[in-house]
């Protein structure tokens, strides 16, 4: 069977950026299941179809092709669009958790996920991976950090993409979304019972991943 390791968490844990090196140490496919929801989320506003009508999300949802690249550039293509910029904004951010409590919308994603896995093997990373997409997974890691942290390393992001948003801002937004993700009927966010919790507060890209590297050795 094809290696795969599951990376769940909330937001602002570095779960994108650790699945991103080990995948490349493993030549594995990286899949980020929460590109997906935010491609759902972006596509609703685009269409101004309001949060709230569930039905007419769904509908839109299973109407909608989502593509991630797998080359360096992991651009994300939503109906042939390129949104890679655009899934990532506060406005996006603040949406997506709504979009994401459907139990529709997530079949239909995870189905998609579960066929990305079918090509090979995988690090994916999301809040429900382990307990959820890939229940079999070889290593389910659930990383966490202290809020303040979490915050501060999206606050550099968004700064980085040239959003100016203060560090408060972001700091509620994400527990916002954290609290709803926890809180949603359907596949909440919470580690799976076999999952290795890891707090990554203080420590650098490199040492998380080099410890990640050695619990599959062993
Ligand atoms: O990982 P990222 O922060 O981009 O995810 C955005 C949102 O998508 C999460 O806050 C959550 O609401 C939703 N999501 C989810 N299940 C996943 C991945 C993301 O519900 N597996």
């Amino acid at each position: 069977k094809n290696l795969q390791i599951a990376i769940d968490g909330p937001a602002g844990a570095g779960k994108s950026t650790i699945a991103k090196a080990i995948a490349k140490r493993l030549e594995l496919f990286y899949v980020d299941t929460g590109a997906m929801y935010r491609a759902i989320a972006y596509k609703a506003l685009n269409l101004n179809i309001p949060l709230k009508q569930e039905e007419d999300i769904t509908r839109m949802a299973r109407q909608t092709d989502i593509t991630l690249e797998h080359s360096e550039a992991r651009r994300v293509f939503c109906d042939g669009l390129d949104v890679t910029e655009a899934i990532r904004s506060p406005e996006v951010s603040r949406s997506v958790s709504v979009i994401a409590a459907y139990p529709e919308v997530r079949e239909r994603l995870v189905e998609l996920q579960r066929q990305e896995a079918g090509r090979g093997g995988v690090v994916m990373d999301g809040r429900d991976i382990g307990t959820y997409v890939l229940p079999d997974a070889d290593l389910k890691v659930f990383l966490t950090a202290s809020s303040e942290e979490r915050a501060k390393r999206r606050w550099l992001e968004l700064q980085q993409s040239g959003k100016r948003l203060s560090l408060d801002e972001v700091q509620k937004d994400m527990e916002a979304r954290d609290h709803h993700d926890q809180q949603r009927a359907v596949s909440p966010l919470v580690p799976a019972s076999d999952a290795i919790i890891l707090d990554t507060t203080g420590l650098q890209v490199e040492e998380i991943v080099e410890r990640i590297l050695n619990l599959i050795k062993n």
